[in-house]
């Protein structure tokens, strides 16, 4: 009986880890991506980055509503399951190589283009001091010998590649300014040529400047409630996202787009398609924040990547001036809006509306000019400190 159980087990977990090592799939949408683990929080596991379509995978294991997908032999990921179709033409290979690299620019954005034999996964990371990029591709083994770089390439001062694991390629990418306006990776539509593009600062000119004013929630999705008042957030981080476009208007800023002006149900996705779509300079997503503790209080901006950290704790100095008390610079938040790596943004909690004395500015309008008045003064003075 034990010996029979025992070929059982083995046959079963023979043909499980046969079928799973051989399943090929292909990322599929516009929004797909890699989770580092299956943690879970209010805002949903960490991201380790998003990928562009058609990439391919290997999937291992399954879980839930996730894939768990090899990247290269020392690390994995996980994917949702929604963002992935059987890729069954596709035979994993025991390696991929990459090939020629160029660095060029057009009117208002470098590239770095690496050919690959496949689109493979990649991940990437802002560094700071000096500033650059990490661009990691999962899979692919070195096989570049040249790296041509033309004199249209304004931002970009150095490109080189290291082998950092037998299939792990990293790019380095050393950008001229120190502050990051943001980067966008995707693969050509018709080769296997994986593009970073990096955008350029736009002039100083803050009139100049692209702003996009994303208030909070909307429709369905009414956020958190006032304490004593039951007031809904999507309802007042709609009146502080207008008054901050009045406020942009009156600087001079000809160029504000807005993710919604009415009480519309809007998903992140939705959102975050139509921000790429528009390209701004800068995103500011307007919240007001609700903690179960109702001594909680005070206001608080928020970042994802480092490399966009000086606009939000700019925003911040501002706020404080307001007499809200300080919950603090927050970085490596996962709020949807803060992923996107192609645009600079700053989540700002306004205050609590969990909290009696925060709930009381809420209520005002005349704080909500403040509020608008405070974000458009710490813009400038972002725009002040870049070299
Ligand atoms: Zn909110």
């Amino acid at each position: 009986m034990k010996q029979v159980m025992f070929i059982v087990f083995f046959f079963s977990f023979f043909l499980h880890a046969d079928a799973q090592s051989f399943r090929m799939m292909r990322t599929k949408g516009a929004l797909a991506y890699l989770e580092f683990g299956l943690g879970d929080d209010r805002l949903g596991g960490a991201k380790m980055t998003y990928l562009d379509s058609n990439v391919i995978v290997q999937v291992v294991d399954s879980v839930k509503d996730d894939y768990k997908v090899k990247l290269s032999e020392r690390h994995a990921a996980w994917l949702p399951k929604t963002a992935a179709v059987p890729a069954p033409d596709v035979r994993p290979r025991p390696y991929y190589l990459s090939g020629s690299i160029k660095v060029y620019g057009d009117e208002r954005y470098d590239y770095v283009s690496v050919l690959l034999d496949e689109r493979l996964p990649y991940r990437s990371q802002q560094t700071i001091e000096p500033s650059g990029l990490q661009i990691d591709i999962y899979g692919a083994t070195s096989n570049t010998n040249w790296i041509t770089q033309l004199g249209s390439a304004k931002e970009i001062l150095q490109t080189w590649t290291e082998q950092v694991e037998d299939d792990v390629l990293r790019v380095h990418i050393r950008l001229k300014h120190q502050q990051h306006w943001g980067h966008a990776l995707y693969y050509d539509s018709l080769y296997k040529r994986l593009y970073v593009r990096v955008k350029r600062p736009p002039e100083k000119d803050v009139r100049k400047w692209k702003l996009a004013i994303d208030a909070g929630h909307g429709g369905s999705n009414t956020g958190s409630t006032g304490l004593t008042s039951k007031v809904t957030e999507k309802t007042y981080a709609l009146l502080m996202a207008k008054e901050l476009e009045q406020a942009a208007k009156k600087a001079g800023l000809k160029n504000v787009y807005m993710t919604r002006t009415k009480d519309t149900t809007l998903s992140m996705e939705e959102r975050i398609v139509a921000l790429r779509k528009e390209d701004p300079d800068l995103l500011i997503s307007i919240h007001l924040n609700s903690s179960s503790v109702d001594t909680i209080q005070g206001t608080s901006t928020f970042y994802r990547y480092i490399g966009f950290r000086p606009l939000s704790q700019h925003i911040l100095k501002h706020m404080l001036t307001l007499g809200l008390k300080e919950y603090g610079n927050v970085g490596n938040f996962n709020f949807a809006l803060s992923g996107p790596t192609e645009f600079q943004n700053c989540l700002v909690e306004v205050a609590f509306l969990s909290n009696r004395s925060d709930e009381q500015k809420i209520l005002r309008s005349s704080f909500h000019k403040s509020v608008a008045r405070k974000i458009m003064e710490g813009i400038r003075s972002y725009s002040k400190s870049l070299q």
